[in-house]
């Protein structure tokens, strides 16, 4: 958490007179968007006007969320969006480590920009900011945001709002609740979340139960060339861009794929290989089990990063090429 003194600091940013933008990565997801949504209707509880921008669009099942429309996308409103963080005073970073993480278009503007940066993150290796609230034990930026406001003393402007962002947050981030460092503490935020109105089942409903028939589709053709290697240990996932094409792919209908392949008994890690839609590189979706660190792997050889156990990366192969040097690469690795 911030020291004492740096939270009186950060407080004396957190007036009317100053310009306040919330962003966070390329690619947002449930915890980028929760967490950045969060905050946003936190300072709004304390009287001021904050802007939420992201890189790109994100996907339509965290679209119920309250002011989600009102979010600025820079790759569809790049003037607003560039002159956002022009004029910022202060710029909360959340939910990424360095500015590069927010894209080709935005981290110059970050870099640019004159605002005090405020760093809320949970990923490994964090640049450095003005002030930075990094923790790589805590599940979710969301619940991060609620330390945050509990290091702001102001618990009890948490309203309806603000709960059911960061329940989305920790929620999504923590794969339901399930994930290694889902800790007593984020329960007990969790509870006080839903004391303030979050309603599980309405927003595990709006988030998760979304499927679309091509969705599942997609689904079924993945599972049934699903690859194992590695004695059972490695799973490995794989789509094609004109596979995406035919089932009529929309941003999000690929997300939690990957953790089919750790599903299974003895894989200790899970790999899932996919042509960009637009651009010709694969992108890439780490997740493993335990020890296995697959930040490292993906920083090592896949221009990538994350966390331990979940992280993803890029290569710009051809997608079975890719796939072969991904053998090769993990044979090295000690498992
Ligand atoms: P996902 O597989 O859901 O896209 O990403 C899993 C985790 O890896 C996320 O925490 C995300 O921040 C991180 N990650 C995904 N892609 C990249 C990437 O290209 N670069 C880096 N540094 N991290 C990534
Ligand atoms: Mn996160």
């Amino acid at each position: 958490m911030f020291t004492a003194a740096e939270i009186l600091d950060i407080n004396q940013l957190l007036v009317p007179e100053n310009k306040i933008v919330i962003i966070t990565h390329y690619n947002p997801d449930g915890d980028a968007i929760g967490s950045s949504l969060g905050l946003k209707h936190y300072l709004k509880a304390k009287g001021l006007s904050p802007e939420v921008v992201v890189p790109n669009d994100f996907p339509k099942f965290l679209k119920w969320m309250p002011e989600a429309k009102k979010i600025t996308i820079a790759d569809y409103k790049r003037k607003k969006a560039a002159e956002l963080i022009a004029e910022a005073d202060v710029l909360f970073i959340l939910d990424f480590n360095a500015p590069i993480r927010a894209g080709q278009l935005v981290a110059p503007w970050i870099e640019k920009s004159r605002a005090k940066k405020i760093l809320i993150d949970h990923h490994q290796q964090p640049e450095c900011f003005d002030f930075v609230y990094s923790d790589v034990t805590i599940p979710a930026t969301s619940q991060m945001v609620y330390h945050f406001i509990e290091a702001m003393e102001e618990e009890r402007l948490v309203n309806l709002d603000i709960a059911q962002c960061l329940y989305t947050g920790i929620m999504t981030d923590t794969g339901g609740f399930r994930f290694r460092s889902t800790s007593a503490a984020t329960h007990r935020i969790v509870a006080n979340l839903i004391d303030n109105g979050a309603d599980p089942a309405m927003i595990s409903g709006n988030t998760w139960d979304t499927n679309t028939v091509s969705r599942l589709h997609l689904l079924s053709l993945i599972l049934g060339r699903i690859e194992i290697v590695n004695d059972g240990k490695v799973a490995i996932l794989w789509l094609k861009r004109d596979e995406l094409e035919r089932f009529g792919f929309e941003k999000g209908d690929t997300e939690g794929f990957v953790n089919y392949g750790l599903s299974i008994s003895g894989v200790q890690l899970s790999a899932f290989f996919m042509e960009d839609l637009y651009e010709n590189f694969i992108k890439i979706s780490f997740r493993s089990k335990d020890l296995v660190d697959v930040n490292q792997l993906a920083r090592k050889h896949f221009n990538g990063g994350g966390h331990i156990n979940a992280a993803g990366g890029k290569y710009y192969k051809d997608i079975y090429e890719t796939i072969e040097d991904f053998k090769e690469i993990i044979l090295d690795e000690e498992f």
